[in-house]
């Protein structure tokens, strides 16, 4: 079993009248990328405000590292890195004049840690630079590199890729993915967009309206996405029918005019062909297929799209 970093249970906030995060278990393991995916407003922020000791649960608890969180906030908090929101560099200093202020603030007072996150961030060739000057992929990373300064085991990332052009997307995506590789830390990185989540994290949560909806890995997403087969026909009526009859085909789908999916008989394309020709049935297509993660998150959601 791996160790668990992150344990809510029954995590609720609300305000006012309103619940912003409701009822909300989270595990998040050791090694994980877990990707936190929802919508605008799902309550991800919220959530990971109560998870860094921002701001106090309605009800519910939370352990990290096996301990509640308010019991040892200080040690516990000490062990975990975090860009929240964006904010707080001097823009009239340097990367490593910023870092080195809050090196100091953190209690890290070696150079080299300085150099090393500036390193990891692909920031050590910007020495006179000021943080003014910085485009946004740039203050991000900086904002990654000050997360790392103390060597956290656990880092914790608010949508570090928001307002990023596709190229500061990718270069941040291959930093968290190293820093969990080469660093051995425990990731927990929120998005509302599906692709980004699917290319980084190898397990995701799913927040809707303030409920954690599923908790799963990727690995086991794809496998229990069902695969089909997916005819396109001229008469889509009669095709259904000559399945049932014929071939006692329940398990089918019919999807826009003239398409078919069939759920059952993988790898029998051939037979269910040869029987629709055969009654007079014209088939254009025939493909093998699976659903796609996002037809499924739609699923999930109820309708409304997810990135
Ligand atoms: P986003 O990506 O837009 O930040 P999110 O998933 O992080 O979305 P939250 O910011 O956690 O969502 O917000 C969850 C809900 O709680 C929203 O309906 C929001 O309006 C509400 N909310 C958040 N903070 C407050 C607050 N300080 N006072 C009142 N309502 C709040």
């Amino acid at each position: 079993m791996m160790t668990a970093i992150i344990q809510t249970t029954r995590l609720t906030k609300k305000y006012g009248g309103q619940i912003a995060v409701n009822d909300l278990n989270m595990t998040v393991k050791q090694g994980q990328i877990y990707g936190f995916l929802g919508q605008n407003g799902a309550g991800k922020t919220t959530t990971i405000r109560m998870l860094l000791g921002l701001i106090k649960p309605t009800s519910g608890t939370i352990e990290m590292f096996g301990e509640h969180l308010y019991d040892k906030q200080r040690e516990i908090l000490r062990r975990v890195g975090s860009i929240v929101e964006f904010s707080g560099f001097y823009e009239n200093l340097t990367a490593r004049e910023n870092l080195m202020i809050n090196a100091s603030l953190v209690g890290v007072h070696t150079k080299n840690a300085i150099d090393e996150a500036l390193e990891i961030v692909g920031l050590q060739g910007e020495p006179s630079k000021k943080v003014e000057k910085f485009s946004l992929g740039m203050k991000q990373r900086l904002g990654i590199a000050r997360a790392i300064l103390h060597h956290p085991e656990l880092l914790i990332l608010d949508e570090p890729t928001n307002g990023l052009d596709p190229i500061g997307i990718k270069e941040i995506r291959n930093m968290i993915k190293s820093l969990a590789e080469e660093r051995k830390i425990t990731i927990l990185v929120s998005s509302h967009i599906l692709s980004e989540v699917e290319l980084l994290a190898d397990h995701i949560g799913i927040i809707h309206l303030g409920k954690l909806l599923e908790e799963v890995s990727f690995t086991e997403l794809r496998q229990r996405n069902r695969k089909f087969l997916e005819f396109q026909v001229s008469n889509d009526n009669r095709a259904v029918m000559l399945l049932e009859q014929h071939l006692a085909i329940t398990d089918y789908e019919v999807r826009d005019e003239g398409i078919i999916r069939v759920y059952s008989h993988i790898g029998q394309q051939g037979k269910i062909n040869k029987m629709l020709v055969d009654h007079q049935i014209e088939v254009t297509r025939i493909a093998l297929s699976e659903d796609k993660l996002e037809d499924y998150f739609v699923r999930m959601i109820g309708g409304d799209k997810i990135g």
